[in-house]
């Protein structure tokens, strides 16, 4: 057998993951040998005779790991996006192995004594430091033996149940589908896209998406089917109810061994926010004026409807509101939306003129799938930056939505240049152009906006490089990203129509702004609503039990005064993966909280002159370039030159 070519840094340009030749069962081997050489490392690094220093001691740590770093980075990027059921079986057995090996460092006695011990006078370093240090404690580093052996095993639990909850979550996108006879029933879709979801056996299934209200229910003309559909989508994966009442609770015990009231209060305390208190300030003041707009476009939608409306109404006649008020149609947009124009001519072009930066396509180098291409990055003055990874449709064995990460983490220590992928989850069409929706191009922009953040990193450890920042604020510099989608000289070099290649008329992107105002409490409260969900579950107290989840659900909404029966959370409980399988437990505040940073930012380019080079450098050196390096607020007040205020997000959502 040929060597394990995940034993070896990879010899691609770049060190690009070489996935063609990554076999699935080269992925076990590399674990082990990866999980036993970080050990041996790390146990050489705790037992060493010298004065424990920065450099043999966190810097060591820093360097430790490699092949397990290289394992993990190509098998959970795979798994993630194109995966099998032998992949999954992997998947099962490796991560509660991952869990164990992770406790197995953090809860080394020996190498605590010797970080405790460590100091430095350089400012990186000294945040580094920090940054262990948390991180050790956050861990149980300071807790006794039987304390720690409760903790290792309530991690173990939490990690195994966790994914049980996403690949149950996968196999319900498929099992809960909508299912129909007779295609009259899929009236609103075109004749294309009824085609695209015929089965071998002559019925039709439309695959549920991971959030609430499913796309086809903005045009799905039976209102029955509507019904179905959202049920399905509201109903699906149930047994996820009961994993996710055992893993809250599991969350609740394992912050009160570390000396939390809550999950939510340890979760926190290392992110921007810091206090349970400051985010409950801060949705405090949005709640009462989302669910007032949200109730006033009700009454328009009823209006529009001639009837009281239920929840799977709302899109659908949203439609019908925009169409009628604002003369704008969604569908009208997309033949100005072609997919690889709008990277190559939106996307890459905003890039250009704001940071000076290039791509050239790499049709050399490759993925883990046909779909996915390669590009590679250069500064201006044509100094290689990195590679751009791009797999942007949907597949089975892809987990929904959207998402940045990194294939190699850009160091100094390592002298790496960064290697980021981006993945959307576009339908691909059968044959001809792949045309986007306006929601699919924000994604693009939103998305290559993390990819940034991970090209222009400039840090020294690998640990706080790029979008290694606190959650609450990873997702600021990809919200800030999307401003350019309609900014007008990138709009115009971009939305031509795949056909005749005309501009897209002004005044369609004119409505489009007007009719956007008119869902934001339909989006807000949906958006609020799964944060307060998030946030009941994990403010639990240890010993806290949930007898009946959905009413545990119902009443959550109802005390955070939330509750408006025709807009549910966008995710319920059953399927909402950010909380349950994807590290956002007590986070999902994050994306307002970042939201923020992100309007006074807005703000400050428009300030300044908009789309600039001098902009584009000053947001790259101030920011951008600075990964988890420093205090991220003392990086944007570096920016911005003062601290945020809330005021320019409460009027673009409008909340004033
Ligand atoms: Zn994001």
């Amino acid at each position: 057998m040929a060597e394990n070519p995940l034993f070896a840094p990879s010899d691609l340009p770049y060190e690009l993951p070489p996935f063609a030749e990554i076999r699935e069962e080269h992925y076990l081997p590399a674990f082990e040998r990866g999980m036993a050489e970080q050990l041996a490392e790390v146990d050489a690094i705790a037992s060493g005779t010298e004065p424990p220093t920065f450099a043999n001691t966190i810097a060591a740590l820093e360097r430790s790991g490699r092949i397990l770093d290289r394992t993990a980075t190509a098998f959970f990027t795979v798994s993630a996006s194109n995966t099998t059921d032998g992949l999954m079986e992997i998947e099962k057995r490796v991560s509660p192995q991952l869990t164990r090996h992770s406790d197995a460092i953090r809860l080394n006695r020996a190498l605590w004594a010797r970080i405790k011990q460590v100091t430095t006078e350089d400012a990186e370093e000294a945040w580094l430091l920090e940054k262990y240090r948390d991180d050790f404690i956050r861990a149980g580093a300071d807790l006794s033996e039987p304390e720690q052996d409760r903790l290792r095993a309530i991690n173990e639990e939490l990690s195994k149940l966790s994914t049980t909850f996403a690949q149950s979550l996968l196999k319900a996108s498929t099992e809960s589908a909508l299912r129909v006879t007779d295609p009259k029933e899929l009236d609103g879709f075109d004749e294309a896209e009824i085609e695209a979801l015929r089965q071998d056996d002559g019925t039709y299934a439309l695959p549920l998406l991971n959030y609430t209200l499913q796309p086809g229910l903005a045009r799905l003309t039976d209102r029955d089917v509507r019904r179905r559909l959202y049920e399905l989508s509201v109903n699906r994966a149930p047994g996820n109810f009961e994993l996710a009442v055992t893993m809250a609770t599991l969350r609740a015990e394992r912050a009160a061994l570390l000396g939390f009231p809550s999950h939510a209060a340890y979760s926190v305390a290392d992110q921007t926010a810091k206090t349970v208190e400051a985010v409950e300030n801060m949705l405090g003041q949005l709640v009462g004026p989302a669910v007032r707009n949200a109730k006033k476009e009700a009454e328009a939608l009823a209006e529009q409807a001639g009837f009281a409306i239920e929840p799977w109404d709302w899109s659908y006649y949203s439609e019908k509101v925009r169409q009628a008020r604002y003369d704008f149609d969604g569908a009208a947009m997309r033949p100005y939306f072609e997919l690889d124009r709008v990277y190559r001519d939106g996307v890459f072009f905003a890039a250009t003129k704001l940071y000076g930066i290039t791509f050239a396509e790499r049709p050399d180098l490759g993925g883990y799938h046909p779909d996915v291409s390669v590009f590679e990055v250069a500064d201006e003055d044509g100094t290689p930056l990195g590679l751009f990874v791009l797999d942007p449709y949907a597949r089975p064995g892809k987990r929904g939505g959207a998402w940045m990460n990194n294939l190699v983490d850009q160091s100094i220590l390592f002298g790496q240049k960064p290697v980021v992928i981006n993945n959307l989850n576009v339908t691909k069409p059968a044959s001809g152009p792949t045309l986007l929706t306006y929601d699919e191009v924000n994604t693009a922009f939103h998305e290559f906006g993390h990819a940034l953040h991970g090209l222009f990193s400039k840090v020294r450890y690998p640990r706080v490089s790029g979008t290694s920042v606190p959650r609450d604020f990873v997702e600021y510099p990809s919200q800030v990203n999307e401003m350019w989608v309609t900014w007008p000289e990138i709009l115009a070099n971009y939305a031509k129509h795949h056909e005749t290649g005309e501009p897209m008329p002004a005044e369609l992107v004119q409505k489009l702004k007007a009719a956007e105002m008119f869902n934001q409490g339909f989006q807000t409260v949906e958006y609020l609503a799964a944060t307060l969900l998030d946030w009941a579950w994990h403010k639990l107290a240890a010993g806290e039990t949930v007898a009946d989840p959905e009413a545990f659900e119902a009443t959550a909404l109802e005390a955070a005064g939330i509750a408006f029966p025709l807009v549910r959370p966008r995710y319920r409980t059953n399927y909402f993966a950010h909380i349950f399988t994807g590290g956002y437990s007590a986070g999902y505040y994050s994306y307002i909280w970042s939201e923020v940073l992100d309007a006074e930012s807005v703000e400050w380019f428009k300030e300044n002159g908009g789309l600039t080079r001098a902009n584009g450098d000053h947001f790259r050196r101030e920011l951008l370039s600075r990964g988890g390096s420093i205090d991220p607020l003392t990086a944007f007040r570096n920016f911005r030159g003062r601290e945020a205020t809330i005021q320019p997000l409460l009027a673009r959502r409008g909340l004033t």
